[in-house]
């Protein structure tokens, strides 16, 4: 290996996919500068103050045994977790009556639910986590979108129902915006849907207990001086010496670049050489969530044996949970618009918003009070993120971009969660990115 080669590099995106990445190329005797368009470092982890010592997510909160790196970065920097609360009767809108029973599994017809989800289940055993593109047919599941798929394949109305919401629900998507493809991989590459899709033993079991920006703060706190706040890159010149990253406020100069970012805002940084292959396209879209967070002084529906946990056909809030912090203080219900929905409530003026939600979360929850706080955050219109919880692969996309999605352009790396095969989308993805990158850069021959 070339020692010059690997002694500066600059690191764009403060997201956990880029501070893990910064964190163990600065480990290793490497120069780094972080770039960070945003006056905050975290990316799609936020957390908002609502009460003294009381923290609630923005963005990402919810993790599960299996995301293993997660668990021991959290453990590096002296995070713990908190599980996640669902003691209690769930809240189905699902149809003409409401109705409230134990578990989460809807009130529909059980058979056309779960033949929906072993149609779900064989797809997702057959595709190849580590290329997607390699699956047997995937020319034809790239192909086709997810809306496409349901309606051949079902046919019960409480499938075609609930479809939709499960997506929204697991990946943010609009059935019409993923390719089969994708929504194959982003089930498997999460560890199948009954682990994404459970709260004890699964992805959603635990949070960080006061807030999962944390983890980026502290790794932020750690690398000091060398992350640069609102410095959004504009271009990465690349020459046999080096390369050259552009920001609005001046160049920033090493070895190599990591580019943690996602893929529609990785595809708008100028490229010099162009890219061969483009890091996004027309059909990769963003994922679709607005997050809403009701505060109330306590967790009142505990009281009345209820969960928190509601799934609702009808909009805003198409899911609720219960996201009251650990220490108490606060009650904290966090409902989630998603899909189509998304867009449509993004375009509301922000008291229709609020109208809308409250209202909403009164109906379902009859013994809630005026809500002390209010919070909503648009991850579909962020500039920085231009969607969450991940983008979506749309038809075509794995089979144009899968193949080059890690690999290097010259001195240019690539890192975030959209990079991941394995928890693709998730934290867990976002740094697993970070240690494949560090490896690439320093065994780089
Ligand atoms: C509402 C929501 C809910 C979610 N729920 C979960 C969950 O429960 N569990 C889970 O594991 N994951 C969840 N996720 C996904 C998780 O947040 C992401 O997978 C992960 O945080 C992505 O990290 P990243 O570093 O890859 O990208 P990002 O966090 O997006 O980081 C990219 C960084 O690059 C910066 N940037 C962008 N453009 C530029 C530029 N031109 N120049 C410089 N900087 C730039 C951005 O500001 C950002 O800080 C959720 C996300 C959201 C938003």
């Amino acid at each position: 290996m070339n020692a010059s080669y690997r002694t500066s590099a600059v690191v764009v995106g403060a997201g956990l996919a880029g501070l893990t990445a910064a964190a163990g190329l600065a480990a290793a005797g490497v120069e780094v500068t972080v770039l960070e368009a945003r006056d905050r470092v975290g990316g799609r982890t936020h957390g908002l103050k609502v009460g003294p010592n009381a923290w609630i997510d923005a963005g990402a909160a919810y993790l599960g045994e299996r995301h293993t790196e997660l668990l021991s970065l959290m453990a590096e920097l002296d995070l713990k977790t908190t599980p996640t609360t669902m003691h209690g009767a769930s809240r189905f809108a699902l149809g003409a009556a409401d109705t409230t029973r134990d578990g989460r599994f809807p009130p529909l017809n059980a058979v056309a639910l779960g033949d929906m989800f072993e149609l779900l289940d064989e797809l997702t055993a057959a595709v190849r986590p580590e290329a997607p593109w390699l699956t047997p047919d995937a020319e034809r599941l790239d192909r086709l979108t997810a809306a496409e798929w349901a309606e051949q394949h079902l046919t019960h109305p409480d499938a075609r129902l609930f479809f939709p919401l499960f997506l929204g629900e697991m990946m943010a998507a609009d059935p019409a915006d993923v390719s089969v493809l994708h929504l194959a991989f982003y089930l498997r590459s999460g560890g199948g849907i009954r682990y994404l899709n459970a709260f004890e033993g699964g992805a959603q079991q635990d949070r960080i207990a006061g807030g999962a920006h944390q983890a980026c703060e502290r790794l932020a706190d750690r690398l000091g001086e060398r992350v640069r706040l609102n410095q959004p890159v504009l271009a990465v010149h690349q020459d046999d010496d080096g390369v050259t990253v552009r920001t609005a406020h001046g160049d920033y100069r090493a070895d190599v670049a990591v580019l943690a970012l996602p893929p529609l805002l990785a595809d708008a940084v100028e490229h010099r050489p162009e890219l061969p292959v483009r890091r996004a396209s027309g059909r990769t879209a963003r994922g679709c969530a607005v997050k809403v967070n009701l505060v109330y002084p306590e967790p009142v529906w505990r009281e009345h044996g209820l969960s928190g946990w509601s799934v609702n056909a009808e909009g805003p809030l198409l899911s609720t949970v219960d996201d009251s912090p650990a220490g108490g203080g606060v009650g904290v219900l966090t409902g989630f618009v998603t899909g189509s929905e998304a867009h449509r409530y993004a375009a509301l003026t922000p008291e229709q918003q609020r109208e809308a939600a409250v209202g909403q979360a009164a109906r379902l929850f009859p013994m809630l009070p005026e809500p002390i706080g209010f919070r909503l955050t648009d991850w579909v219109n962020e500039p920085y993120s231009h969607g969450c919880y991940a983008a979506l692969f749309g038809p075509g996309d794995w089979l144009r971009l899968g193949p080059t999605l890690t690999a290097p352009h010259g001195r240019v790396h690539w890192a975030g969660t959209e990079t991941s095969t394995e928890y693709f989308g998730l934290m867990e993805g976002a740094i697993r990115s970070g240690h494949r990158v560090v490896a690439e850069i320093l065994n780089q021959a």
